[in-house]
């Protein structure tokens, strides 16, 4: 009760009511606090485990976490002494247990692994993908977009040169390579640059 289960991978769920019953079943009581999580919500958990105030519960980077994916919950067993027992159930059914590290988390097999893998392809997305527009462009480049003709470079109605260029310039190419680099045709800027969405 409380839980939505929502977004959560429907054999989960139901391998989750199972074990509720099981726990239930054996005279104890089975709660669960976390299923699937937004983004905001994992950055919220990662900050605060960063801070050292997750009460001793780890918690992954956002879009790192089998939470997000709906391939996790979260189960408090009471009583207590209860909970490695479960969880021992749980793997003896083919799940993961998140086990001493986290001994509250019960996850599909592998998700684990899945969800860190998609947290990073995510991340090398985001590291060439800029969020602002031109405002996220320095002074320099705020005033020099508009007049790139003047370095000869043609612009091409359509192509994103905002985007292009903030996201150059976070991977670190200085001014004036950049430059160059826009005075290459745009179907060979694609072809260098696959991740930058332009
Ligand atoms: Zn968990």
């Amino acid at each position: 009760v409380g839980a939505s289960w929502d977004g959560v991978d429907d054999g989960l769920h139901q391998a989750a009511i199972a074990l509720m019953q099981a726990v239930s079943d054996a005279g104890g009581q089975a709660t669960i606090t976390s299923t699937l999580r937004t983004l905001r919500e994992q950055s919220f958990l990662w900050k605060r485990y960063q801070s050292g105030n997750s009460g001793g519960l780890p918690a992954a980077p956002p879009g790192h976490s089998a939470h997000e994916y709906g391939w996790a919950f979260d189960m408090v067993v009471s009583p207590q002494s209860w909970q490695f027992d479960v969880g021992r159930v749980w793997k003896s059914w083919g799940g993961a247990y998140g086990g001493k590290r986290d001994p509250v988390h019960f996850e599909l097999p592998g998700a684990g692994a899945a969800a860190w893998q998609l947290g990073e392809q995510q991340a090398a997305v985001a590291a060439t993908t800029p969020t602002n527009g031109v405002g996220w462009l320095p002074a320099r480049w705020k005033s020099a977009i508009y007049s790139l003709e003047d370095f000869g470079i043609s612009m091409i109605p359509g192509v994103d040169y905002i985007t292009l260029i903030a996201s150059l310039l976070k991977l670190g190419y200085p001014d004036s390579q950049i430059l160059a680099i826009l005075t290459e045709p745009v179907e060979k800027l694609h072809e260098m640059f696959p991740s930058i969405p332009f």
